[in-house]
């Protein structure tokens, strides 16, 4: 599906973005107000502008802890007061949105199970027609683009213009290393989609542990995501939700020291052998062109030469050769296995349906 969106008029949008990457950071939940104060101290000492922490949060299973409620948001007027940070909270329904509104929230995101709901997005997207606050919106729990996109066009049919995406990975019945497995073809399909939205990843609900979120966040960077929105905590052990992933300011502090900074065109470096190196791989990609235009060529000439001698198409034996011996040749080629089957299975299925096509012409 293509989409008409564009993100109109970024500019102080662009403004808050344009250090990238942009970090918010904070407490997956504000538990009390010396956890919430202290927190947003120890960040704005290591440099950090944006705070974030859950007041309302939505846990997968009741009679967990959900939030402390309205009162945190009073903490968060003292964050505001005391530190001058920019705050940014989830609401996931219009009580939330009208009350952070009503405290002076700068930033309000929606969370994972919220944007898998059309209906309580489109409620959200209603309750901040016309508004100028940046939203964030977070990935839905499931690995749907459409889904991810359509609750983003919700907002941006509002008259909203500071969209933002946050990719925190997706859930899977399957274990893994991860919490919510990332899945990074999903985000880089919604930047195709919408070049001009900023895109931050949330390593910590994608690790689900402190000790993936400094290579997640360099992966999120070496792919020219915008920003990063990692939970910390003063006591991560002592946690009321999230304990396992959160970690302290100075670990934060840490990890963003040690990460190398990319930028998609480095001012003051010439551009000229990028140049160069991609004019060659256009070409391998003109090579690679013809070469398909004469393999289907060829396949033409066998499917009419199966349809007068009444053979069927798919000849196993003949498959298992070709693609073993690619796997193989490919292999001391350096290519890896499960790419070069992936392209030979392609192949082979198109060259099915051409002389299906020839078939039953
Ligand atoms: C959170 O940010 O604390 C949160 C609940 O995240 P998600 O919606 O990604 O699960
Ligand atoms: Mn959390």
């Amino acid at each position: 599906m293509e989409t008409q969106l564009r993100v109109k008029e970024m500019s102080s949008w662009s403004n808050l973005i344009k250090n990238k990457p942009v970090i918010i950071s904070g407490p997956c939940s504000a538990e009390t107000e010396d956890q919430t104060i202290k927190t947003a101290i120890a960040l704005k000492q290591i440099g950090i502008n944006i705070y974030r922490a859950g007041i309302w949060k939505p846990r997968t299973r009741p009679n967990s802890f959900e939030g402390v409620g309205s009162i945190g948001l009073e903490w968060l007027k003292t964050v505001k007061k005391e530190t001058g940070m920019l705050l940014s909270v989830e609401v996931a329904n219009v009580k939330h949105v009208y009350e952070s509104l009503k405290a002076g929230i700068d930033i309000l995101w929606v969370g994972a199970r919220t944007t898998a709901n059309p209906f309580a997005i489109q409620e959200i997207a209603d309750a901040l027609k016309g508004m100028d606050i940046p939203v964030l919106i977070k990935n839905p729990v499931n690995p749907d683009v459409d889904l991810w996109l359509g609750a983003i066009e919700r907002f941006y049919q509002a008259g909203l213009t500071k969209i933002g995406a946050v990719h925190r990975g997706f859930s899977s019945f399957d274990k893994s290393i991860y919490r919510n497995i990332p899945q990074w073809q999903i985000p880089i399909e919604l930047k195709t989609r919408i070049p001009e939205i900023p895109l931050f990843c949330d390593p910590s609900h994608i690790a689900g542990n402190d000790e993936l979120i400094q290579q997640l966040s360099q992966k999120a960077i070496d792919l020219n995501f915008d920003g990063l929105m990692i939970e910390t905590h003063p006591y991560p052990d002592k946690a009321w939700s999230d304990a396992k992933q959160q970690i302290t300011p100075d670990h934060l502090n840490q990890i963003l020291k040690s990460l190398v900074i990319r930028e998609e065109k480095p001012r003051g470096i010439s551009l000229e052998a990028i140049e160069d190196i991609r004019f060659k791989i256009d070409n391998c990609d003109t090579e690679l062109l013809n070469i398909l235009e004469r393999r289907m060529n060829l396949v033409k000439a066998i499917g009419l030469y199966k349809k007068e001698n009444k053979m069927t198409i798919l000849q196993p034996g003949r498959w298992d050769e070709v693609l073993g011996k690619s796997i193989e040749k490919g292999l001391q080629k350096n290519l890896n296995e499960r790419f070069v089957a992936d392209i030979f299975k392609t192949i082979h299925q198109e060259s099915i349906n051409k002389q299906n096509k020839i078939m039953n012409d």
